[in-house]
């Protein structure tokens, strides 16, 4: 019989701020499902991590006067520490710049690349920087131009 497999994991949260309830939450809602799992005979990979790239990333890292990576040298802890304060069961902890996770995504990028998936464009768009997203003209044009979750203009790009 072969043994039945389960991988579970969180979102990725970016790292320019401190964990909270929504955080928490999310890891240990997953973590019943680890530990459930887990219990009827699966193993189990329960991955975490952190997104460390972005132009929230960026922005907060230039306003300490510090490197994008400097900055996430410092804050990813943040997140694992509160991973370990919750006795959160998980497989592995992985940061987008980390070198193998680096290297994986260029290796992927590289095969996509070559079947002609990925090509230089253009687009043009109404943008929430909170969000990090292109929103829709409609979106755009409610709540007088403001995201309703970042109080924000939507800007055009
Ligand atoms: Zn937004």
């Amino acid at each position: 019989m072969t043994k039945k497999h389960a991988y579970i994991t969180t979102a990725i949260p970016y790292v320019n701020g401190l964990p909270h309830v929504g955080h928490a939450m999310d890891y240990m809602l997953a973590d019943v499902w680890a530990r459930y799992s887990r219990q009827n005979g699966r193993e189990v990979r329960f991955q975490a991590g952190a997104d460390e790239h972005g132009n929230k990333i960026a922005a907060k890292a230039a306003s300490q006067n510090q490197t994008p990576q400097e900055y996430v040298d410092q804050t990813h802890v943040n997140f694992k520490k509160m991973i370990a304060e919750l006795n959160i069961s998980v497989t592995d902890f992985i940061r987008t710049t980390d070198a193998h996770h680096v290297a994986a995504v260029q290796y992927i990028w590289q095969k996509l690349v070559e079947a002609g998936y990925i090509y230089k464009g253009s687009y043009e768009g109404w943008y929430c920087q909170g969000c990090e997203a292109f929103v829709t003209d409609k979106e755009a044009a409610d709540n007088n131009g403001v995201c309703p979750d970042h109080q924000t203009p939507h800007i055009s790009v």
